[in-house]
């Protein structure tokens, strides 16, 4: 059962709000990332203890499982790259497929439990980090391997973006 890989360049939610999901990225910095993730944390939790976690809703859509093993990664990969923005003067950012790891990391069939632990634990890690870039840090920059730029500022406001549309994809 095959994912359709998601290869949309999704940095069109820094310029407006997300139809699908509804969240506006424009009051989202670096320094409110802590709070929306100390709320947001709660409910994956929530929806990772749902007797039906690894029931895919179709073939092409991930289970509750997989998409918080997917938040998991998120946080940790996001970590490393506000880190390596702070620390390179126009750091660039590695290619990361998303489906792939999926697949290598076998998201389907990992333990909830373990998965509700790792991502709080991640989560909490990468809000610990947004806590402490200082504001006149925030026009570092970022790029992606596909060219999209990023300042600490942007990269906060599309890692928020993508935290809160998984939340919206789980109904969670
Ligand atoms: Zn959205």
């Amino acid at each position: 059962m095959p994912i359709i890989a998601d290869n949309k360049d999704w940095t069109w939610v820094l310029q407006r709000p997300c139809p699908e999901c509804g969240f506006d990225v424009l009051a989202c910095t670096p320094a409110t990332a802590p709070g929306q993730l100390a709320s947001m944390l709660p409910r994956w939790r929530a929806a990772l203890r749902r007797p039906d976690v690894t029931e895919r809703p179709n073939s092409d859509t991930w289970s509750v499982l997989e998409y918080a093993c997917h938040v998991r990664d998120v946080f940790t990969l996001f970590d490393y790259r506000l880190d390596l923005m702070l620390r390179e003067e126009g750091a660039r950012f590695d290619d990361w497929d998303q489906d792939v790891t999926a697949v290598e990391n076998d998201y389907a069939n990992a333990d909830p439990a373990e998965v509700s632990a790792e991502l709080t634990a991640e989560g909490e890690q990468i809000a610990a980090s947004f806590a402490r870039v200082p504001e006149d840090q925030w026009g570092r920059t970022g790029t992606r391997s596909n060219g999209s730029e990023f300042t600490v500022l942007t990269f906060s406001q599309y890692f928020l973006h993508d935290v809160v549309h998984h939340l919206h994809d789980v109904d969670g």
